[in-house]
Parts: structure tokens; sequence; C-alpha cells
């Protein structure tokens, strides 16, 4: 048989892997005709809170509007500074923007891609309220120190874990959970390729605060308490009901799904370490990384190169993230010569990202290993 083509994810051959069960819980869906608020959503919520140790999920319609509805909960008013990183896909950075808050980018550490906290706490200022780090690439941020500053400065912590759920967080007294629990409030994307991904848009927010907690679930349904009374100003953000009765059967793998990311990193790892100008993913002692990416730095800026030469042998790669978000156009007036970043400008300029998901098998990650060392005359 030859080679099943590479991908950068495989929703398609996971999904035929569990198809009838899939198939099925979309067919009761549609015979339901509950779509929108159907009993898979709260099932869903359930299960997700379970397996989080999270007292509250509420789901909505996207990892962007988690961020969203997380933020207008803080009652933030406009002005009010928030901390994120650079290094980052651009959601939490815009939706900070979009609410009229500042957002104040630190820089990240050089191993963990994740928010330095170091650099965090010198751009603390009178205004500022809250943190978001960013999970990246499916590795905690240096969570307690991160809690500490926000303790120390009475800030807001909301964790985007859309790229890491699953990861789990050991306290350095030793109390390991899962990320998103660990602020005040979490949040994520079903977005298709991530590690729990829906067949279509989803997200939700985590929280272990009730009042918090009842204030989401207002906000991501029109401001209402009850039935066409609206008390505050919210959104619409729903989960689809078809997308949750997925979602209940993606979680029950989701850990097989974890495991076989990380043994195919473990491949890469093992394979990759002996080439001298790749360095490989660093694997922080405080987390279980889940490996929503596998992420090389280049020493030299062989790069490009690269990237063209895995692309003619059919092996997909990605820049996870070519262009920090303050050097976005859209922030561009208001950072162009206030914020310095070299970290997350060394990287931008040095990553390149592997293809990862649960579907890979041992052939075509020899396959994938074999080029790249190739390449380098190994
Ligand atoms: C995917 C992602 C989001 C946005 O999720 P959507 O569901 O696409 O809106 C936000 N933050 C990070 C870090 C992401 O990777």
């Amino acid at each position: 048989m030859p080679m099943r083509p590479i991908q950068m994810v495989d929703t398609l051959t996971q999904y035929h892997r569990i198809k009838s069960e899939i198939d099925n819980a979309i067919s009761d869906v549609l015979e339901s005709a509950a779509y929108i608020n159907g009993k898979a959503v709260g099932e869903f919520a359930e299960r997700l809170s379970s397996y989080l140790h999270v007292k509250h999920v509420i789901p909505c319609a996207n990892g962007t509007d988690a961020l969203q509805i997380a933020m207008m909960a803080l009652d933030l008013k406009p002005g009010d500074e928030v901390i994120t990183p650079s290094f980052t896909f651009i959601s939490t950075a815009e939706v900070i923007a979009l609410l009229r808050l500042k957002p104040v980018f630190a820089d990240v550490d050089p191993k963990t891609f994740c928010i330095d906290p170091a650099d965090v706490k010198k751009r603390v200022t009178p205004k500022t309220r809250a943190i978001i780090p960013v999970h990246l690439f499916g590795q905690a941020a240096a969570m307690q120190e991160i809690l500490d500053i926000a303790d120390q400065f009475n800030l807001f912590v909301i964790e985007d874990n859309a790229q890491a759920i699953g990861c789990d967080y050991l306290f350095p007294g030793g109390e390991s959970r899962k990320t998103g629990t660990l602020g005040h409030i979490g949040t994520t994307s079903f977005y298709p390729s991530k590690n729990l991904g829906a067949f279509g848009d989803g997200g939700a927010v985590f929280t272990n605060d009730d009042m918090l907690a009842q204030k989401i679930r207002m906000i991501a349904n029109h401001g209402q308490s009850r039935r066409y009374y609206h008390d505050i100003v919210g959104c619409n953000s729903r989960l689809d009901t078809i997308q949750a009765a997925i979602l209940n059967i993606k979680l029950k793998y989701l850990e097989n799904y974890i495991h076989a990311r990380r043994t195919a990193a473990d491949y890469y790892d093992e394979r990759l370490k002996e080439i001298p100008e790749i360095q490989i993913p660093y694997r922080a002692p405080y987390c279980r990384h889940v490996f929503h990416q596998y992420t090389l730095i280049l020493q030299y800026s062989k790069r490009d190169e690269l990237q063209q030469y895995l692309a003619a042998q059919g092996i997909p790669s990605m820049i996870y993230y070519p262009v920090p978000c303050h050097r976005q156009k859209m922030f561009l007036s208001q950072n162009e010569n206030t914020v310095s970043l070299p970290v997350t400008e060394q990287l931008a300029a040095s990553v390149i990202s592997l293809p990862i998901h649960s579907e890979l098998d041992e052939e075509q990650l020899e396959y994938i290993v074999i080029h790249i060392k190739n390449f380098f005359k190994i």
C-alpha cells in the first residue's frame, strides 16, 4: 500500500475511525429537531467540566467569542491595559482592542514560547487590569509565577487555552490541575484542527467562580437574566447542538489523541535531536505538553529553504507565526517605536512547525525525518 499523503492535520482519518458513532450522533440531533441548545450541549458542558475538574463550563460559538465573553464579564473600562503575548494567534490581542482596551504586549520565554513572567511584571502599570497568558502549541505558560504577579497587583488572569486542552499543570507544591482552570477564567476553541476539534466552529469558557459563571452565561445569551429580560449588553454566542454531539464523542477519545500526539513528538525528538542546526521543542518540567504543534527552532536562517525542500517531497510544514501581533498592521500605529520584544522577533524568524496530529503513522514519521536529515546532509 502506498504511504498515505502527509497532512499538517488529518481530521478526515480521525473521523473515519469513529464514523458510525459520529454519524449516529448527528442523525439523533437531526431527528430531535433541537438544533439550538439541544440536550447534547448541556451533556457536553457537564462532561467537559468533569474532565477538566472545573465547576462551570459555558459553551459558546468559537474561541474568539470565548475570549470576548470572558473579558466582557470582568467589567473592564476603555483604556484599561491587558498584558498578553505577541507571539501567538491574533484573537487574543484583537479582542482586547475590539473592546477598546489596550493590549500591552509582553515578550515570551525563548524555550517554552509562552509569555515570560519577568517581562509581564515590568509592563504592569496602574492601568493594568488583567493578564491573558496563552498556553501556546500545547504547553502551559509559567502559571505559578503569573498567578503570583496577578496576586501582587490585584489583576485578573484569563487563560487562552485554545491550543492546550488536556494539558496538566504541576504546581510547585505537587498539585496537578488542567490548564484553563488555574486563573479566574479559561477559554478554549473547538476549531476543527484543535486537539479537541468539532466539525465546524465551537468554543467554551471555564471558571470555578459562581458569580462570574452566571455573568458569563448571561453575556453569551444577549445579557438575558430570564427570557426576554435583558439586564446587560451581551452577545449571541452558542455552540450548535450538532457540534456538541460530535464533541461529546470526541471528548471520549481526547486522551488517546493526546497520547498519539505525544508519541509522534517523542519519535521526532529522538531522531531530530542529533541534528546540530535544529533545536527540538523544550518540554517544561511543570506540565504535560499536549503538542498542538511540534515546533522546531533552526539555528541558522535555513528555515525557508527547509520548508521548500520538504514541500517538494510532499511534506507540509507551517510557520506559526510569521508576523507577531505587535507587527500586524492593525496594531502598527500604536506600537511602532515603543515595543521591544527581542525573543518574539527572533522566534518569528526562526520557527517551523512539522505535521503533528493523532493519525500520523510510523511510515509517515520516518519519511519526514529522513528528508529533514537529507536536507541537513546527515
Ligand atoms: C484558535 C485560537 C483562537 C481562536 O479560536 P477560534 O475558535 O478560531 O475563534 C484563540 N486563541 C488561540 C491561541 C488559538 O489558537
